[in-house]
């Protein structure tokens, strides 16, 4: 089974297909879920021949998430993180516990996981993630099955956010969403990095790439980088 598709927890509703690139990559599954009060988009990708995938951001709803991964016959090999803050991790030791997965994150923001403040915390009712197992830079590729992704880093919304890359589709975290880009006025932001990522990093993939970002804050789940040139107004 191909394709992305949207599970918001509340509704069960089952979102959109792409068929084009089952040529491509037979094996690859994505599926896009929204988790939590802060909406974020959370994703299992994985490979439907061994069964094997990862999850990237499973910031809440641990049991819908494990139970989407059963359902497409998928076991958890590794936690991913685009980002060091608090609503992308706060899903991190829970998932790791129930799954014995390692947890993934950019060197620039290994630090952040088991530093968020004890007042992030309370307001978001998480336990602080524990340390990362294994952390990676720009050009690294993350492998599940035959299922490869690489490490685009794109600092500018934290000193590690990264985006990650499969030929036709890129999970940007933070860094951009639909119609929009992630706050430049957090600790650790730079305004002129994160325009600087975007441009040369993001803006440069094909055109018809699909844009999977970190939170459901636009007018649609998904974009693609072409309509991003067009009708980012942060990116005019
Ligand atoms: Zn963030
Ligand atoms: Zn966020």
């Amino acid at each position: 089974m191909i394709g992305v598709s949207k599970i918001a927890f509340r509704d069960q509703r089952f979102f959109c297909a792409i068929a084009h690139l089952k040529k491509e990559v037979p094996m690859l599954v994505i599926r896009q879920m929204q988790v939590g009060s802060m909406a974020v988009f959370a994703y299992l990708v994985g490979d439907s021949e061994t069964g094997d995938a990862l999850v990237i951001d499973p910031a809440d709803n641990i049991d819908g998430i494990l139970a989407t991964a059963e359902k497409n016959n998928l076991r958890i090999k590794y936690i991913v993180n685009t980002h060091g803050h608090i609503d992308h991790i706060s899903g991190n030791r829970e998932m790791k516990s129930r799954t014995d997965a390692p947890i993934i994150i950019h060197e620039g923001d290994a630090r952040m996981l088991g530093n968020t403040s004890p007042m992030l915390l309370h307001m978001f009712g998480a336990e602080d993630s524990p340390p990362a197992d294994m952390t990676v830079k720009d050009g690294d590729t993350i492998t599940v099955g035959k299922i490869s992704l690489k490490v685009i880093h794109t600092p500018g919304h934290s000193p590690g956010g990264m985006c990650l890359y499969i030929k036709g589709f890129v999970f940007t975290g933070d860094t951009l969403f639909v119609e929009s880009v992630g706050r430049t006025d957090l600790n650790g932001s730079s305004a002129s990095q994160m325009f600087r990522s975007i441009r040369e990093k993001l803006l440069t993939l094909p055109d018809d790439t699909q844009v999977l970002p970190g939170h459901n804050y636009g007018r649609t789940s998904t974009s693609t980088i072409g309509h991003e040139k067009i009708y980012n107004p942060f990116l005019q």
